[in-house]
């Protein structure tokens, strides 16, 4: 796999580099016009960004926000990314009125060396996140149109089969960026040979989501704590009433297959907060796992759990969290995951974070990010990493 510091050695003063980064901040969209609520993204895309402007390279960033539906909404408007990016590099960075059109191209073609030129939401065309090989070449075609080279730094996309994340790639000569460089060194101390003990902390929404992560980890680590939502299906699958917490009914006998298969390598809360509503105001109690009430939902883990899982972090040489302990976004229900996150910044060795809600949730309570081994920009990609399985937009830098 080349990388940017490869082309930056071939020489890129006044090439045109179609630059993929992962700018898809928090929006919070309860104010007059969209607030970035987390700028960390932004940030770790300017390693590459710098790099190459002072390379004389002319950057054309492609990047996603959100979940637009394949069509122009200017809810998802790159518009405040590109007014971030450029009071962080220092200088005004346009932003193309379309993704891959005539004033993508025509903005292209103006720019001189060290210019930067950010393209409007790449999810705005459909045929980006396409099944269809015919639609995403398309696109392709026309992303590669506008640039020389190809850089990936967009980490958290590189397990999407997209146009602008492995479609381009093909066309065009390619490197990895700065920081999908950095993600793999990381990921790789992870999967071979980890100091151990190996401890992986998973949280967070979704448990189905997270089961192929669980079941692949599962012979690797030395133990896996799980809190937040996903706890729930677990502690069901030991029999526990779990009143209106999250629960995935489908997904019951397999948490119950993995408990029987992990022996005490999984480690489940003991006590968690609940509340009657999913709110900052209905009021909030600490209950043993056994005792959760049939109208409450547990929206943290407790503190005792906190204890027990600090006490595994606190022997572990190599750790891995994703996901936060509780909803950490109401203050009610934030002491789980600012616990857990102080014990992997205590960490002695290798501590590493991954995951958008992860990463934001460090950043929002107030922690030391210089205090992780690593902050990965990559929740999903990270994971399948993790898996073992076959990122698409990694693998197509190296073909
Ligand atoms: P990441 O982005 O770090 O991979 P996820 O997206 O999987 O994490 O999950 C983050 C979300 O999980 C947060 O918005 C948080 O509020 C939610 N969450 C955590 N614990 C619970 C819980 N007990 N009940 C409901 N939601 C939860
Ligand atoms: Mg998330």
């Amino acid at each position: 796999m080349r990388s940017v510091d490869d082309l930056i050695a071939e020489g890129v003063s006044g090439r045109r580099v179609f630059l993929r980064t992962d700018l898809n901040v928090p929006l919070d969209h309860t104010t007059r016009s969209p607030v970035i609520s987390d700028d960390g993204r932004i940030r770790a895309s300017l390693p590459t960004l710098q790099a190459l402007r002072e390379a004389g390279a002319r950057v054309v960033v492609s990047a996603h926000l959100g979940r637009p539906k394949g069509t122009p909404d200017p809810q998802f408007s790159l518009a405040p990314v590109a007014a971030r990016l450029g009071e962080l590099l220092g200088t005004a960075v346009p932003l193309a009125a379309d993704t891959a059109g005539d004033d993508a191209r025509a903005k292209a073609e103006a720019l001189g060396d060290g210019d930067v030129l950010l393209l409007e939401n790449v999810r705005f065309e459909a045929a980006e996140t396409s099944k269809d090989d015919a639609e995403r070449g398309e696109l392709a075609d026309r992303f590669a149109a506008l640039a020389d080279v190809y850089v990936d730094d967009a980490f958290g996309a590189v397990h999407r089969k997209h146009a602008s994340v492995f479609d381009v790639a093909q066309r065009l000569p390619c490197y990895a960026g700065r920081l999908v460089a950095r993600e793999l060194e990381v990921l790789t101390r992870l999967t071979t040979e980890p100091d151990r003990p190996y401890v992986v902390v998973l949280g967070g929404s979704k448990v189905s989501d997270k089961l192929a992560v669980i079941e692949a980890l599962l012979p690797k680590v030395d133990r896996l704590l799980v809190g937040g939502g996903m706890c729930f299906t677990f502690l069901a699958a030991q029999g526990h009433g779990v009143g209106k917490s999250l629960l995935e009914a489908d997904q019951v006998d397999t948490c119950r297959r993995l408990l029987a298969e992990a022996g005490d390598r999984i480690v489940l809360p003991v006590d968690v907060v609940c509340s009657p509503e999913f709110s900052a105001d209905a009021g909030s109690t600490v209950v043993a796992v056994a005792d959760i009430p049939d109208d409450q939902m547990g929206l943290d883990v407790g503190p005792r759990t906190v204890e027990v899982f600090g006490a595994e972090l606190g022997s572990a040489r190599t750790v891995f969290w994703n996901g936060p302990m509780g909803v950490f976004e109401l203050a009610p229900f934030q002491a789980g995951t600012r616990g857990v996150a102080q014990a992997v910044a205590a960490v002695d060795g290798l501590s590493v974070v991954g995951g958008g809600d992860s990463a934001a949730a460090v950043r929002q309570l107030g922690l030391d990010e210089e205090a992780y081994g690593h902050i990965s920009t990559g929740g999903g990609a990270s994971l399948e990493y993790l898996e073992g399985r076959d990122l698409p937009g990694l693998s197509v830098l190296t073909d």
